[in-house]
């Protein structure tokens, strides 16, 4: 039998203090959020002067095994079945485990995830803004942690994720995207880590912490990879610019050609702002999610 249940280690601190929760592969194809999270369970065994941390990490064990987004045995996107259920499937069974065990109770949840096999992203931290109290903490701490990019999604979490179960609870929520593919990046990696230190710093949680090296640029818009830009085409994606440009409205990004390279259509920037998010897979079908855009952030 497969190992299905996400082991949740606990750390505590000899001092009471707050409680944040850790999540590194909700998708078993992001390998910088559960090396990032164990790393920092070694370290923080030693340095947590105050409260506790809860890690898991794999948080999805058989997608982990199987280096695939979903469930291989029910075939579910974890990141699409919280709060989960004791009754349902194997993946919903395992989102109810770490909504009970981990997210219930903490005072703030930071998911860590990357762009994963399909698609390439700048190194990020977003949070949704509805308006509320829950999520201006999570603003807080998303500036705290000093990405690359600050990305703030407009209205209350997507049904399913992670933070939308810590939402529901009052729980402030913050998750980081990267480059993913498959590939650890040095700078990524360290950012993560570094990240969190920073956010555990600021709750004094932890003595050090590196300060960031450069300003986080902030954007806003839908992270949604459902939702994306569709492709107005099919035939094969050719991108102009790199994920994390800036780009102007009407700047061409990306072209679709078909095999012998002519050109079928053009793809505009909607607006002003910056590339978040491609599609790796240049082959493409009419319809499928190719680009995400966000726009500079000025509120
Ligand atoms: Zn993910």
């Amino acid at each position: 039998m497969p190992i299905t249940s996400p082991h949740v280690v606990t750390i505590s601190a000899p001092s009471p203090g707050p409680t944040v929760a850790i999540l590194g592969g909700v998708h078993g194809d992001e390998y910088e959020g559960v090396i990032a999270a164990r790393w920092l369970t070694a370290f923080l065994r030693s340095t947590l002067v105050r409260g506790t941390i809860r890690v898991a990490a794999p948080a999805h064990p058989a997608a982990w095994e199987s280096t695939s987004r979903e469930s291989p045995t029910d075939g579910k996107n974890l990141a699409r079945v919280f709060p989960g259920s004791p009754d349902g499937s194997a993946t919903e069974v395992v989102a109810h485990e770490l909504t009970q065990q981990l997210i219930a109770g903490a005072d703030l949840l930071i998911d860590l995830h990357s762009a994963g096999t399909n698609y390439e992203m700048p190194f990020l931290c977003g949070f949704q803004d509805d308006d509320g109290n829950v999520s201006k903490t999570s603003r807080h701490f998303a500036r705290i942690f000093g990405a690359e990019f600050t990305w703030r999604h407009s209205g209350k979490p997507a049904p399913g994720r992670s933070l939308s179960a810590a939402y529901d609870l009052n729980i402030p929520a913050i998750y980081t995207e990267g480059g993913g593919g498959r590939s650890v990046r040095y700078d990524e990696l360290k950012g993560y880590t570094d990240g969190v230190r920073r956010v555990l710093h600021s709750l004094s949680m932890v003595e050090e912490a590196l300060p960031t090296t450069s300003a986080s640029t902030f954007v806003v818009g839908d992270g949604n990879t459902d939702i994306g830009m569709p492709a107005p085409t099919a035939g094969y994606l050719v991108m102009h610019v790199e994920t994390g440009t800036q780009v102007a409205q009407g700047q061409i990004v990306a072209d679709i050609v078909d095999s012998d390279g002519a050109l079928l259509s053009r793809i505009p920037a909607p607006h002003h702002g910056y590339l978040m998010m491609r599609r790796r897979e240049a082959r493409v079908s009419t319809g499928d999610t190719v680009l995400i855009f966000a726009a500079k952030d000025e509120g």
